[in-house]
């Protein structure tokens, strides 16, 4: 069994340790797995020393030469694949196999952005004779990046590949609760020859880091995925002093379930997605608004197939699906059901933590729940799903556009007219029919309203990582 890794800062190309640590836990045996240490202003403040000279270094670095280092990495992560799947296991909870798909998942963000690092074109604009404007995209400096618990690996891949590709320097600060995934980012890019400065990792009191980092010089942008209403603090911040924000926030996704579908497997596919990570996915199917006629078959075959799945420690093969996060998590599903069953919900399956001994909750499954209970309006982020019936496609959208969030959207129909109209009017930043699966690599991912601003992956995603110079070029001096 690979050891879980030893969790340090990474500053300047070298890993520090530092006085005060914070336990890091597994969360299906309550564990201590090792520490994390929490960094000093005098951390943070080489940090951001470190970082203006890897800018300085990497800026000029040759796209070319920067993919080839974000591929050397990736590979290495590919080829470390089973000891970061382990770590992602026993910090996260996830099982096995899941956490090496993370690694799988997370080497695509690199690889994909690698790519794109050769392909920031810019653009010649027609013009007079004796005078060329030419657009560039140029890296926007060092990047202050946050990154979530859910996906210790992919998640800080995201904002990582997104800044280096760039040609931007990185300081991340990756989850407390799961720092390994991080951790192992990292060690691949020393590996892989990254020069010191250009990607630095710190921990500590994630308000009290933010808080310093955003306002100092060199860091010219924040990057965060995490909870709307963090976002929303952390984009004031940067608003303060000019900062552009990168918002990958939260979600509340409806799936929309019409009439000429198969109701048993779009259920069994559904309730299959609804266990995956536990349900804490910022784009995880939640509002299930499914069509009378096929709302008993649909419903009957979702529990079915929630009860069957098999809970327990993600180190165990049998196991489907593993813990949620702490112990917070489990009082906020808890909360949900409660003041659904009192609003007059039916709890299907489910609602009860499971064992006193690690997190776990099972999928549970609200039937009818009025549209204002807490479950139809605030982010469950664990492994809860609502169904409703509906009457008509236009009541699905009415309710599927009723919450501030708009990050995925799902829609199960064979109709192309369906779909038309689903892609004109339901408000997100992904909509997926047919399969619920909302981002890869190459696609742009982001969402709208209070679920953010900005998009990581696809062509779009290394723009918001750059600033576009035009050059007014005139041959003689007028
Ligand atoms: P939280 O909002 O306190 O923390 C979420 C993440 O943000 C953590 O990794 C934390 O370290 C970081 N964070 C918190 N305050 C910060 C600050 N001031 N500056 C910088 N980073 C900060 O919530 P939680 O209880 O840990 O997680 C539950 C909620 O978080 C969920 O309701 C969900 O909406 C949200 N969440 C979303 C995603 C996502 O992928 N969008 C991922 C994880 C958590």
């Amino acid at each position: 069994m690979p050891a879980y890794p030893d969790i340090g800062l990474y500053i300047g190309g070298a890993w520090r340790k530092t006085r005060d640590t914070l336990p890091v836990l597994n969360p299906a045996t309550e564990q201590v797995l090792g520490t994390v240490p929490v960094a000093t202003r005098a951390d943070l403040d080489d940090a951001l020393a470190a970082a203006a000279e890897g800018f300085r270094v990497w800026s000029r670095t040759p796209p070319a030469k920067r993919a080839e280092v974000m591929l050397k990495a990736a590979a290495l992560m590919r080829e470390r694949i089973d000891a970061i799947g382990h770590t992602i296991t026993v910090e996260h909870g996830k099982p096995y196999e899941a956490g090496r798909l993370e690694v799988i998942r997370g080497c695509e963000f690199f690889e994909w952005d690698a790519g794109e690092a050769v392909r920031c074109y810019g653009r010649v604009i027609p013009s007079a004779p004796g005078i060329r404007y030419i657009v560039h995209h140029q890296p926007i400096g060092t990047v202050a990046a946050f990154s979530p618990w859910n996906f210790p690996m992919s998640q800080p891949a995201r904002k990582v590949a997104g800044a280096i590709a760039s040609g931007c320097s990185i300081i991340l600060k990756a989850a407390e609760e799961t720092p390994g995934g991080a951790v192992h980012i990292v060690q691949a890019f020393h590996d892989a020859g990254l020069p010191p400065g250009v990607l630095n990792l710190v921990f500590g009191v994630p308000a009290e880091i933010s808080e310093y980092l955003i306002p100092r010089d060199p860091v010219r942008m924040v990057a965060f995925t995490g909870s709307t209403s963090v976002g929303k603090w952390l984009t004031e911040r940067a608003a303060r002093v000019m900062k552009p924000a990168l918002m990958e926030l939260g979600g509340h996704a409806p799936v929309i379930v019409c009439d000429d579908v198969d109701p048993v497997l779009s259920a069994q596919v559904s309730a299959v997605r609804k266990a995956r990570n536990s349900g804490q996915v910022c784009t995880s199917p939640t509002r299930f608004f499914v069509m009378e006629d096929l709302y008993e078959r649909f419903t009957s075959a979702f529990v079915e197939k929630a009860k069957s799945i098999r809970i327990g420690d993600g180190l165990d093969p049998a196991t489907q699906m593993g813990p949620v996060a702490n112990h917070r998590r489990i009082e906020a599903l808890e909360a949900m059901v409660a003041d659904g069953r009192a609003r007059g919900a039916k709890v299907l399956t489910g609602g009860e933590r499971v064992g006193n001994r690690g997190y776990f909750f099972p999928v549970t499954v609200l039937a009818q729940a009025p549209d204002d209970c807490m479950a139809m309006t605030v982010e469950p982020f664990g492994p809860l799903a609502i169904i409703n019936p509906v009457r008509s496609l236009e009541e699905a959208i009415e309710k599927a556009n009723a919450l501030p969030f708009g990050l995925a959207a799902y829609a199960f129909t064979h109709d192309a007219r369906n779909a038309d109209r689903l892609t004109d009017a339901i408000e997100c930043g992904n909509l997926s029919i047919n399969t619920l699966e909302a981002s890869v690599a190459e696609t742009p991912f982001g969402g709208v309203k209070e679920s953010g601003h900005g998009r990581e992956g696809g062509a779009e995603g290394l723009h918001h990582y750059m600033v576009v110079k035009n050059v007014s070029h005139r041959m003689d001096i007028q």
